[in-house]
């Protein structure tokens, strides 16, 4: 049996229509109404045909949905969430795919009537491409969504994680809190030091633009793709799970300071040992089969780059 038979997603962007494929793919029958706040996005949802029903008013869309899912930048959740508060039916159950958690349960539950079940949450899964035509249905499958509700022993956090397990995704339920801080060391941490690596190459002097990226191979040209990543999606993740970004950025600063200082003094054991123990942790991740399409180096699907256009 489907956990769900209707569901509307409001957002359809990278994620949001990656989901309305997966849907159709994987939960043919199921009832899909989307909504896009740009009647241009809308036009190009129809055109391509992801959903029965398209609206560019997203409490309409919420009407009669058992299951609603916000796609939008973590920022903008909580006016969202204002926007359809009203219009959510009594027993339907309200989600998201913010990649920060805590603001997100708070502004769900700030927002959210008592007939709304609240569970939250963050398929580990993406690329840095954005708009409907970079979604693709196979984005989910084999990768983790994490839930974040408040009781993950409700009928409601139950549903949902079946239905990211139809869409082949592996589920796991953590405290939002804990979410935030292990996300910032996978996945916030790694963006922003890409974004801030590519900022430095940009504003050297005595090495030329050109050369930057005719000799980006050396290492340089994995940054750049994770610095293409949609600007206004991690401006709200920095500002969103601040504390916990915070906290690891000085762990992390600590640490460089560790190594400029190996450099320095030709400490080359240390550098050998951190190497080799990192080398490591790579394996891990290919064993795990988690080295392709996450949310920090995806697959390069269609869709407009956000990025500046020099790095995409
Ligand atoms: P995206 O492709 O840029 O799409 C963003 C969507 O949100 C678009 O539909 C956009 O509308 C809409 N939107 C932006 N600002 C809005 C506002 N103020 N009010 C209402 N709608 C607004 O981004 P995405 O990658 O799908 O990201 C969506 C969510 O998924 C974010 O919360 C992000 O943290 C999370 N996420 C992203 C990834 C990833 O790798 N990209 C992975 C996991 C989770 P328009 O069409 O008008 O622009």
């Amino acid at each position: 049996m489907l956990p769900f038979q209707r569901v509307a997603i409001i957002g359809m962007g990278l994620i949001g229509s990656s989901l309305a494929r997966a849907i159709a793919a994987r939960m043919p029958t199921v009832h899909l109404t989307v909504s896009d706040r740009s009647p241009e996005v809308c036009a190009r949802v129809r055109e391509l045909q992801l959903a029965e029903d398209v609206t560019d008013n997203a409490a309409t869309a919420v009407i009669d949905a058992e299951l609603v899912i916000l796609a939008v930048p973590v920022g903008a959740i909580a006016a969202v969430a204002a926007e359809i508060a009203g219009d959510m039916a009594t027993g339907s159950v309200i989600s998201d795919v913010g990649s920060v958690k805590e603001s997100v349960l708070k502004a769900l539950t700030e927002t959210m009537p008592d007939h709304v079940a609240i569970v939250p949450g963050h398929p580990v899964a993406g690329t840095e491409r954005s708009g409907p035509d970079a979604g693709f249905a196979t984005l989910f499958e084999g990768r983790w969504c994490i839930l974040t509700p408040a009781d993950p022993a409700s009928p409601a956090a139950q549903q949902v994680a079946a239905f990211w397990e139809r869409l082949g995704a592996r589920v796991e339920m953590m405290d939002a809190a804990h979410h935030d801080r292990v996300l910032a060391v996978t996945s916030h941490l790694p963006h922003l030091i890409a974004y801030s690596i590519v900022g430095t190459a940009s504003d050297l002097e005595t090495i030329t633009r050109s050369e930057v990226i005719k000799y980006s191979a050396g290492g340089f040209r994995d940054f750049t793709r994770i610095a293409a990543s949609d600007p206004v999606m991690w401006r709200d993740v920095f500002l969103n799970n601040r504390e916990a970004v915070l906290e690891l950025l000085g762990r992390f600063t600590e640490d460089l300071v560790a190594l400029q200082r190996a450099i320095r003094w030709g400490d080359g054991e240390t550098l050998e040992a951190l190497f080799t123990r990192t080398r490591a942790i790579r394996r891990s991740i290919i064993d795990e089969g988690q080295d392709t399409a996450n949310e920090d180096f995806g697959r390069s699907h269609g869709g407009r780059p956000h990025g500046t256009g020099d790095d995409s």
